[in-house]
């Protein structure tokens, strides 16, 4: 018996071990130097046939309820843009697994729509070329890209125009999740509000960091984290209580500490597996995180990993 056609693709949260944001630009974006790195917390995205106009969705996991369920999903909107490329009807049905935090810093529905994109065109059998999926997934927001190719990277303008960057070991990280999210747009407000009207200089990646980086080396890595997120002074602004869970890392032996893009995901770099489990179970127990979870970086981007098409 043939197995029911089915497509699921798994996709990486990232963390930006640097993210410099330069001024509001006229369009009200703002250039970026933005480190990305992907880490071992995904989603899954599966794509099944469906016979309706417009793509179906259903979504599981911690957070889902804060999930739209319409047309202005990422996933669906992927569907869409895809479908409409190749002039199909964007005819399907998709199920988000969820485990990466919603509104948590991680780029959980840029994930989602790049494994919707991976997946409906393995369903569909429409073969996009890599550079057209790419450019399909600048157009859908300035994280997809990333989380299509994964790894380690540098994203420059909003931050879709790619480099990748190399690494050169497993670094081990803890994520402390918190309760509910922070609005990525409230986040930018707070920056540019809490700067004022000085101008900011241009960003610029963090030569030490990129070198870290490329070394494998954790301590060099934690040495050039603080300051490295400049949206971190505005979650913590929106949150105050992220600077005690910055803290009770820090205590509980992390090398480093930062709030994840714009939080309120709080990142601490480990030296080793040991270190990132025992911080893990620190952090759970500290009452300042909802949970947290240690993992590794860097993750491969976009993988499928069920295909019945
Ligand atoms: P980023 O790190 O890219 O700034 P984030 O991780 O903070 O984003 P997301 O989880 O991507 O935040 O969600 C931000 C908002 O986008 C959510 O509050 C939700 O309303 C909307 N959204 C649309 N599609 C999705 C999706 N597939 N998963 C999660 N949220 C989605």
């Amino acid at each position: 018996m043939q197995p029911a056609p089915a497509v699921t693709v798994r996709v990486p949260a990232k963390v930006n071990v640097q993210l410099a944001v330069g001024g509001p630009r006229p369009d009200g974006f703002h250039d970026l130097a933005n480190v990305f790195l992907a880490v071992g917390l995904y989603d899954h995205v599966t794509a099944r046939p469906a016979d309706t106009g417009a793509p179906e969705l259903t979504c599981e996991g911690p957070g889902s309820e804060d999930v739209p369920l319409d047309g202005t999903n990422l996933a669906a909107r992927a569907a869409v843009i895809l479908a409409e490329h190749h002039g199909l009807k964007p005819a399907v049905r998709l199920h988000i697994a969820k485990d990466i935090p919603v509104a948590g810093g991680m780029a959980g529905g840029s994930a989602d729509a790049a494994g919707a994109l991976l997946a409906c065109d393995a369903l569909w059998g429409t073969r996009t070329p890599r550079d057209v999926l790419l450019g399909l997934c600048a157009r859908l927001g300035s994280d997809v890209p990333f989380s299509l190719v994964g790894g380690a990277a540098l994203g420059r303008g909003r931050g879709e125009q790619l480099t990748e960057l190399p690494v050169g070991g497993t670094f081990h990280w803890v994520f402390a999740l918190a309760d509910g999210g922070l609005s990525t747009p409230a986040v930018y407000r707070e920056c540019d509000r809490l700067r004022g009207p000085a101008p900011v200089p241009e960003p610029e990646p963090h030569p030490a960091l990129l070198a870290a980086l490329a070394a494998g080396d954790p301590h060099a890595l934690a040495a050039a984290l603080p300051h490295a997120n400049d949206l971190q002074p505005a979650a913590l602004s929106l949150r105050p209580p992220l600077a005690d869970t910055l803290d009770a890392g820090l205590r509980g032996g992390a090398l480093a500490g930062l709030v994840s893009g714009s939080g309120p995901t709080v990142a601490f770099l480990t030296a080793d597996a040991g270190a990132a489990r025992t911080l893990a179970g620190t952090l759970a127990a500290s009452g300042t995180c909802r949970t947290a979870r240690a993992t590794t970086a860097p993750a491969p981007g976009a993988t499928t990993i069920v295909s019945h098409a």
